[in-house]
């Protein structure tokens, strides 16, 4: 089979299109420019023509994708803006809405050979932040708390809310769309929302400055040793290894039951103290942060509830002990760390 996947260069898709292709499939992966597809052609050079590269240069044109889409039998969608580098909360929603609204507009006009459409969203767009007590958010759950910030301060939002609130609008749109539009289509749609990806980096990066949101925070946090001892116990989120979002959007090709459904995916809650000490066990020279935490202590405000993730696709998560073994073993290969 071949797979379209969007945003082939970003550091969760560079993962996927590996899976992919090491599953056997074909992948046709888009990206914004000839020259961003130059590491991907380098990293999997031994595929050959298995793996195909078009350059989409803007997403949020209607009929961006309708070469794309042609031909190929699932759509991964994955291109959207995560950064706070932006003036206007708009610079996030228009690419996330408008991207995503029109690949389904053109595996609709020109995707007869689709049978699967999985959109990448986030738990951000289903949990809210803010919370005067811990809880637990499961699919039932939206984020419109952000939608409603960026309604009433408009340009005051803070870029974090606004990154929210474009994976809760774009992920509204797509299943808007689909309600809408599901009598006339062949294909499904599925929808995963990860908590912070953290793990191994392969996308092309020529130095720190240039890593991804999550791990740039992972490596600021972390990995730099100068965070302070309160931040470390009380400051967390929930996380998933970049492999194992990759391996939920492979399954969800082969899972049939998946049809119509997000799916939170996600390996637990952490502390940055739990990363300190998972990482510890591989290097000790981190320094120690906080001895006092006691993880079966610590109060997580945000739970993202992955249970349906396990049932259904019986997805396994990795550990800490795995996912910073790796990460360590990455930054020293690449000269980054310590
Ligand atoms: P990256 O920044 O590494 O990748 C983002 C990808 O989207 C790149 O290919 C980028 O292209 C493309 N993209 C960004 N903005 C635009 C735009 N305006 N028009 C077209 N393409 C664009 O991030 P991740 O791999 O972390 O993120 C991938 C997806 O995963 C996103 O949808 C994100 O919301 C989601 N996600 C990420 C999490 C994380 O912790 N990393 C957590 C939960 C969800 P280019 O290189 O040209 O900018």
């Amino acid at each position: 089979g071949k797979v379209l996947v969007t945003g082939a260069n970003g550091y969760i898709a560079v993962w996927l299109v590996k899976d992919l292709l090491e599953k056997g499939f074909t992948v046709r992966g888009t990206v914004r420019s000839a020259a961003k597809g130059e590491h991907l052609k380098k990293t999997f050079a031994s595929y050959g023509d298995k793996l195909e590269l078009v350059v989409v240069d803007d997403i949020t044109k209607t009929g961006a994708f309708d070469e794309a889409v042609k031909g190929v039998d699932a759509i991964q969608h994955t291109a959207s803006p995560f950064h706070f580098n932006i003036t206007d909360p708009q610079d996030l929603i228009v690419p996330a809405v408008a991207g995503t609204t029109s690949i389904l507009e053109s595996a609709l006009k020109h995707g007869s050979t689709v049978k699967r459409v999985v959109v990448l969203s986030s738990t951000a767009a289903v949990q809210t932040t803010d919370l005067e007590k811990p809880t637990v958010f499961n699919e039932n759950n939206w984020n419109d708390k952000a939608v409603n910030e960026v309604e009433t301060k408009g340009k005051e939002t803070s870029p974090f809310d606004s990154y929210m609130a474009s994976k809760t609008l774009a992920e509204r749109a797509a299943w808007a769309w689909y309600e809408k539009n599901k009598a006339a289509i062949q294909w499904d749609l599925v929808v995963f929302n990860p908590p912070y990806v953290y793990g191994p980096i392969i996308h092309e990066i020529q130095d720190l400055s240039q890593l991804n949101t999550s791990m740039g925070l992972f490596y600021t946090v972390v990995l730099k040793g100068e965070t302070d001892d309160q931040t470390l116990v009380k400051e967390g989120n929930n996380w998933i290894d970049v492999r194992d979002v990759s391996s939920a959007l492979v399954l969800a090709l082969f899972k049939e039951e998946a049809a119509n459904q997000r799916f939170i995916i996600s390996g637990g809650t952490y502390k940055w103290q739990d990363w300190v000490n998972a990482v510890r066990k591989v290097a000790p020279t981190l320094p120690a942060g906080n001895t006092s935490y006691k993880p079966e202590e610590a109060i997580h405000e945000i739970v993202t509830d992955s249970s349906k993730s396990k049932q259904v696709l019986g997805i396994k998560y990795r550990t800490f002990d795995e996912t910073a073994k790796d990460i360590v073993a990455d930054f020293e290969k690449k000269g980054w760390w310590p």
